[in-house]
Formats: structure tokens, sequence, C-alpha cells
């Protein structure tokens, strides 16, 4: 494409891009169990006007759009008096909870620069569970994640494992409330004993349950403390654009005291350009999601957000009960909200969530590790809460019909790929076996089980070298 020579009317360009939209999954049905969380229309409506009324603005220069300070400011402080920080409690407004999650390392990092010197290899003790952006942090920061296993019953990291993982190398542990794959929640406070008893920083990985499960205590539910009233808890990430139903683009980065956040700031003069200082990995920062954050807290409120936190608990209990119900199907571990996965000894989930994707539904299919199953991830939020009945009706029936079809032969799947790692040009092996699970060119897949099938099957270091290949042939 070009830029058109003659620019297009308002109400063609609009049309096109709805038209790009019609093989999206629906989300406003209701039909889609992850990436968009909906707080319903009149809630959706106003943060919509809020954030187009800063969609000019720049967070770059407080100097410049004190408006920009403020919104952040307020947003960053409700959100760590939701998590029970003291006034001593700082933080920023970030684009989601990679970023988040990637300055918390940074921060982590740059204070060992400062304060041990000794540490040339900075290491970060990480669960098995936690998020693939802590990984992403340590290869762009250059500190070694150390992995640590979970009981495979409760897929929660054990504190006494957290704390043989500590070398002299250790700059900082991470635990998570829930993780997302399970939605179960680390023992925050085991690890925040340990993370004291060695003087080391900390940080809660709340990107999906810092706002959800603050109000289901508020509500009454048992949640245990992981937020700032846990004595070594340093830092947290909070995601606004999740369980807080801001609009994607803003999360928060919180830390218990000025004296830890003042690492993560960055500042530069040494060029003939203008005074940078950025407390945040973007520089140039739209206001349209912080301001649409500001409004939507302001106009839910806390009994909004009770209002859809119950909604939201009373369909996700509903919804795990029924999974566990069907035979066949198992709910994993005991999760702490809305947001669960479940395995089978009897069918292919994979097949299963082809199944369900021919009905419009969208659940995420994870990979099998050695302490978990594979899997499909459910998360259940206010805008697909009301359609729970409707996805057990079809998930009972989708059963049914994979057990009638051809099972996936998985055992000829890993003999395929063995035979792939072992011949004298695997990359080219790899590549003819990806054409054959219809995973090449610029055309997306349409059924996912045989190519989940082969992923699963596969190192996850050739894995890894296989998807980004495809992605680098998939975008211009
Ligand atoms: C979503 C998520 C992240 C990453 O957040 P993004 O906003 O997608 O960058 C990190 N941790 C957990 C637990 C998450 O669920």
């Amino acid at each position: 494409m070009h830029i058109p020579q003659t620019g297009l009317s308002k109400p063609e360009i609009l049309a096109i891009l709805q038209a790009f939209k019609s093989r999206d999954m629906d989300w406003k049905a209701g039909k889609v169990f992850c990436y968009v969380y909906n707080p319903g229309e009149d809630p959706a409506e106003v943060m919509k006007e809020a954030y187009l009324s800063f969609l000019s603005e720049n967070g770059l220069d407080p100097t410049v759009f004190p408006s920009m300070l403020k919104v952040e400011t307020d947003v960053v402080r409700m959100t760590i008096n939701l998590l029970r920080g003291d006034e001593n409690a700082v933080g920023h407004l970030t684009s989601g909870g990679t970023e988040s999650i990637m300055l918390a390392v940074k921060t982590a990092r740059d204070k060992a620069r400062a304060e041990k010197p000794r540490v040339v290899q900075p290491e970060m003790v990480l669960p098995k569970t936690a998020h693939a952006a802590f990984h992403k942090a340590a290869h762009y920061l250059g500190v070694k994640p150390v992995i640590v296993d979970i009981d495979p019953q409760t897929f929660k990291v054990r504190a006494e494992d957290m704390e043989k993982a500590i070398t002299e190398n250790t700059i900082l542990l991470v635990a998570s409330a829930p993780g997302y794959s399970q939605g179960v929640i680390d023992p925050i406070a085991e690890v925040g004993k340990i993370a004291q008893r060695h003087n080391l920083l900390f940080h809660v990985d709340a990107c999906v349950g810092g706002v959800h499960l603050s109000f289901m205590r508020k509500l009454g539910c048992e949640v245990p403390d992981f937020d700032f009233t846990v004595p070594g808890v340093t830092s947290i990430s909070t995601d606004l654009h999740k369980y807080g139903y801001a609009a994607k683009g803003c999360s928060v980065v919180m830390y218990r005291n000025r004296d830890i956040r003042k690492y993560q700031i960055f500042a530069c003069t040494d060029t003939t350009g203008y005074t940078l200082v950025n407390p945040t990995v973007l520089s140039t920062k739209g206001g349209g999601p912080y301001a649409g954050a500001w409004a939507l807290m302001n106009f839910l409120g806390e009994e909004g957000y009770k209002r859809i936190v119950q909604a939201t608990q009373d369909a996700a209990k509903k919804l795990m009960d029924g999974v566990n119900a069907i035979p066949g199907l198992r709910v994993l571990g005991e999760p702490a909200m809305c947001m669960f996965s479940f395995a089978s000894d009897e069918i292919n989930v994979y097949q299963l969530a082809d199944e369900m994707g021919k009905r419009g539904w969208y659940l995420q299919g994870q990979f099998s590790t050695p302490l978990t199953p594979r899997n499909l991830h459910i998360s259940v939020n206010f805008g697909n809460a009301h359609s729970v009945d409707a996805l057990l009706e079809d998930l009972r029936e989708c059963v049914e019909s994979v057990r009638k079809k051809e099972p996936i032969d998985s055992d000829s799947i890993k003999a395929l790929v063995g035979a792939a790692l072992q011949s004298p040009d695997p990359e080219a092996a790899f590549g003819q076996l990806a054409a054959s699970a219809g995973l090449t060119g610029t055309d997306l897949p349409s059924e996912m089980a045989f190519i989940n099938e082969v992923m699963d099957a596969l190192p996850d270091s050739v894995c890894n070298t296989f998807l980004i290949n495809y992605f680098n042939d998939l975008y211009m």
C-alpha cells in the first residue's frame, strides 16, 4: 500500500477500518476469554470521551502539560491506596504490564550497580509461573533469570525453593498475585520474609490481580495479603488496562519509597537537543490512556468496581464448577479469582479449542511443561460474564464432538519433531514441518490443534526460533 494521492473521506475511512475487523473474534458478544476487559457501555463511553479529550497532550514534559502530571499522580495515588501503600509509596503510569515489569527489573539492576558493585552478572529469582515479561526484561537488561519449579499440585512456588535459588548475585525476587496461567497466588508473605532476611528487593506481579483482588477483599472474600501491607514487598505492578477495565496502554509500577524508585528515572543533557528526563521507557507519552483511566476510576467509584467484581466472581465460580462437572475436564489448582485453566486426560484440549473456535469462542491454549499439563486458559471479566451459561453448553457439546473426531497422534508428531531435530539441516526440516502445520507465509492459520501439538513437542529454544521466524515473515 502507498499513501493515497488524494485523501479518502471520513465515512470511507471508517468503513474500511471497520471492515478490517470482520475476521476478528467477537469480544463484544462476550465470546473472547482473554485480551479484552469490558466495563460495560456507560463506563466505556465516559472513558472514551476522556481518552479523546487527551489525544494530543504529551506527558513528556510536565512543565508544559501540568494536566498530565495531575492525571498521572492521581491515578497512581488511587492505585497505591487500593494496594494499601503508605504515604512513602510512589509510582508511575506505564504503557502496560510489560513496561511496569521491565522498569522494576531495571530499578533493581541499577540499585545493585550502585550499592553492590561486586555483582557482575545480576540474577533474579523467578517462579516457573512468572509472566514472560520477566524473561523479556532479563533479555533486554542483561539480568539472568533463575527459574524455580512450582508445586505441581497447587501451581504455587514454594518459598523455601525460592530461598535455595538465592546466590550472592541475586538482585530481585519475584512472585505473582495471581500468576496468569493458573490464576493462583504465590506465598507472598513467606517470600517477603525471605526477601527481608537476605536484604533483597521483592517484586509482586499483581498485573492482573491488583485491582480485582483488592475489591474481592473489600467485598469480604478470603484473599491472602499480597500488597504493601506485606513486609518485604518493595515493588508491585498493577495493570489498569486489565481488571482495572481502563483502555489499553495503562499500568502502574509502584515502589515502597523514593529511595528505590530513583533508580528507575533516566535523565540526559548530553546532546544538542532538549533536556530529557524520563521516569519510564516511553518519552513522548500520549495522554489518552491515562485520562481514560482517571475518568473510569472516578466514574465507577468503589461501588462500581465492587459491582463488577461481584458479578465477575459469580460467573467465574459458575464456570469453574461447570467445567469440573463436564466428564473429562478438570480445573487446575485452586484459582484465587476469575482466571483459571483446565486440562483433560481424555481428549486433546487443542482440538477442543478449535471446535469452540468454530462456534465463535476463543479459549487460549497453553503448552505443557514438565510440571503442568497442556491446558486451556479462561479469564472471566465483566464483559463476558453474561455468556458463561452459553459457553458451558457449547463446551459440553464440543467435548463430545472431539471424542468422536480422529485424535491427533501425539506420538507420531513427537517422532517427526525428533527426526527434524536430528536432521543435518534442522532449520529446513522445521520449515517443512511448519508448512505442513499451516504455519508459513503471511496467512493466519485457522485450525491451531496441529500447530499447537508440534510446538508443544518442540524444545523451548527451538520453538522460540520457530515463532520468531514466523513473525518475521508475517509482518511487513
Ligand atoms: C498481562 C500480564 C503481564 C504483562 O502485561 P502486558 O500489559 O500484556 O504487557 C504481566 N504479568 C501478568 C501476571 C499478566 O497477566
